[in-house]
């Protein structure tokens, strides 16, 4: 049986400290009031801003922390691009690559993610890897081949063992949008994603890998979500800005 998994994306919000450490402090609260699962984790993906702070207040609890981009070289003349080594000294252990916005706002490729994965892998950071077609892909009949091509890409010379790994799958269309993709289909192209990992790897490291689903999860949608046989979790974006509805995901998503 796998883990259950909730990932917050904070993206760039919220806009001051005060807010970043009340939010923190008000998910913590919130998650001491319902009766832990062991088996299910919880990881805040916040700005790299806010790295220290999340790295202090998370002291002593079971949240994890998480980062939302780290580049594909551990250090050097890149101006304004942290690395993965840093990222571990902040306690850090995964990093969201390859994210919808990061693919389509700066450039980001297959080759770029599939890069920046072995690096994250090298210091020991669980790499959170975004797959997930546009609307235009959708109607024209290309998601699976798209996520295909996104995995086989992505995880090139990535050595994986089944746990060093969570794959997210994302419709584009569903980002930021309030439309979810059914969960049928959710879990079909989550489905799809274990059996390409199989076809790369095995199918012992397939069983294990954790694969959610992201794209306007809400408390009234995760439960009926994370009944079906494929998907793992969660990757949370507006609605972890919420407390209480971050809360009632959580606690959804344990049962
Ligand atoms: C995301 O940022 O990965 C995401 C899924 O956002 P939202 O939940 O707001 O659609």
């Amino acid at each position: 049986m796998r883990n259950k998994l909730i990932a917050a994306n904070w993206k760039l919000n919220p806009t001051s400290r005060l807010e970043a450490v009340n939010l923190i402090e008000g998910i913590k609260t919130e998650i001491k009031k319902t009766s832990k699962n062991p088996r299910q984790e919880v990881v805040l993906c916040v700005p790299a801003i806010y790295l220290g702070l999340a790295q202090s207040a998370l002291l002593g609890s079971e949240i994890k922390l998480g980062a939302q981009n780290s580049y594909l070289e551990e250090k050097g003349a890149f101006t304004g691009e942290i690395s993965a080594l840093m990222l571990a000294e902040f306690g850090v252990q995964y990093v969201v690559l390859g994210h919808s916005e990061r693919r389509s706002l700066f450039g980001e490729t297959d080759e770029m993610v599939s890069k920046k994965s072995q690096i994250a892998l090298r210091n020991n950071l669980i790499p959170i890897l975004c797959v997930g077609e546009s609307l235009e892909q959708r109607e024209n009949n290309l998601t699976d081949s798209v996520i295909i091509s996104q995995i086989t890409k992505s995880l090139e010379n990535n050595k994986i063992n089944g746990k060093n790994l969570v794959i997210a799958y994302e419709p584009v269309w569903a980002i930021g949008t309030g439309k979810t993709c059914s969960s049928e289909e959710a879990n079909r192209v989550c489905g799809l994603i274990r059996a390409e990992v199989q076809k790369l790897y095995s199918e012992e490291i397939a069983n294990q890998t954790l694969i959610l689903y992201g794209g306007s999860v809400k408390a009234s949608t995760i439960e009926e979500q994370m009944q079906k046989s494929d998907i793992d979790g969660a990757l949370v974006g507006g609605a972890s800005l919420v407390i209480e509805e971050f809360a009632q995901i959580i606690l959804k998503s344990a049962k």
